[in-house]
């Protein structure tokens, strides 16, 4: 029997699918794995905005956590939307059981504006979260609030020092004619790539990048490959974007 590399996604559930963990499972798979998935969070929102996050319950995600993994081997970990504080703890636990290479995606501001993590979370997921993280993907604006910094520079280097072995800051969220995302690594001079802009918003594209990077971690990729194949992918995804509702459109992942 073939077996298929495993990508762990603890992530928030978005009823539109486009970000989330619908986006997790669409990309995991384009990209040859197999998403296994447990819900950090339900969340009430349409293409335009996060209305209200409702954490799952602890005991829940426990469980789930004990069963799956005393079944299935994962080959990488994606977090995306956390809630409460001490969630963050409790992941990290999970990722040193897996020993598998941990994309941590900040989620901190819905694109629509709505604030999705308190500063106890963000203390909790610098100080469990960043020292086990092998790619964090924040947009420009969460890595100035982790780094408290706003040279993007100087946040690349905050966060490495931080804990994360590569950062990955995007440029969705920042003005230009071009979105230039930054690549930062221990040793490394910070790398620059520049993609063109795409007309019009969109939603799930963070969590898409992410879980791409976790995708080719799963599958035998370097850190630095499997962010330069993710960034390519997701760039297609959002060509291939669709508008859903009355608000921003949905990556193309599965087109
Ligand atoms: N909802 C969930 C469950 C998410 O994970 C995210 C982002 O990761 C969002 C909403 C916000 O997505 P966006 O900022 O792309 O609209």
């Amino acid at each position: 029997m073939a077996s298929e590399a495993v990508v762990l996604c603890l992530s928030g559930h978005d009823p539109t699918g486009g970000a989330g963990v619908q986006a997790d499972i669409e990309t995991v798979a384009a990209l040859g794995a197999h998403a296994a998935t447990v819900i950090t969070a339900h969340t009430v929102q349409d293409t335009r905005d996060v209305r209200r996050v409702v954490v799952a319950d602890a005991g829940l995600l426990k469980e789930q956590l004990d069963v799956l993994l005393a079944d299935v081997h994962v080959g990488a970990v994606k977090v995306g939307l956390l809630a409460g504080d001490s969630q963050p703890a409790f992941i990290a636990d999970v990722v040193r059981r897996t020993g598998a290479p941990l994309v941590l995606d900040p989620v901190l501001r819905a694109g629509g504006g709505a604030d999705l993590a308190s500063t106890g979370l963000m203390d909790a997921m610098r100080k469990a979260l960043f020292p086990l993280t092998e790619v964090l993907t924040p947009n420009a604006a969460e890595a100035r609030r982790l780094a408290s910094a706003e040279d993007l520079d100087d946040c690349g280097a905050a966060l490495l020092e931080a804990g994360c072995r590569h950062v990955l800051i995007t440029g969705g969220d920042e003005p230009g004619d071009a979105v230039v995302n930054r690549l930062y690594a221990k040793d490394r001079p910070v790398r620059r790539q520049a993609w063109p802009r795409l007309s019009g918003g969109f939603h799930g594209a963070g969590c898409t990048l992410a879980a791409a990077i976790a995708a080719g971690l799963a599958t035998g990729l370097s850190a630095i490959d499997a962010i330069d194949d993710a960034q390519a992918f997701a760039h297609r995804a959002l060509a291939a974007g669709v508008a859903l509702g009355r608000g921003r459109a949905i990556p193309g992942r599965t087109r």
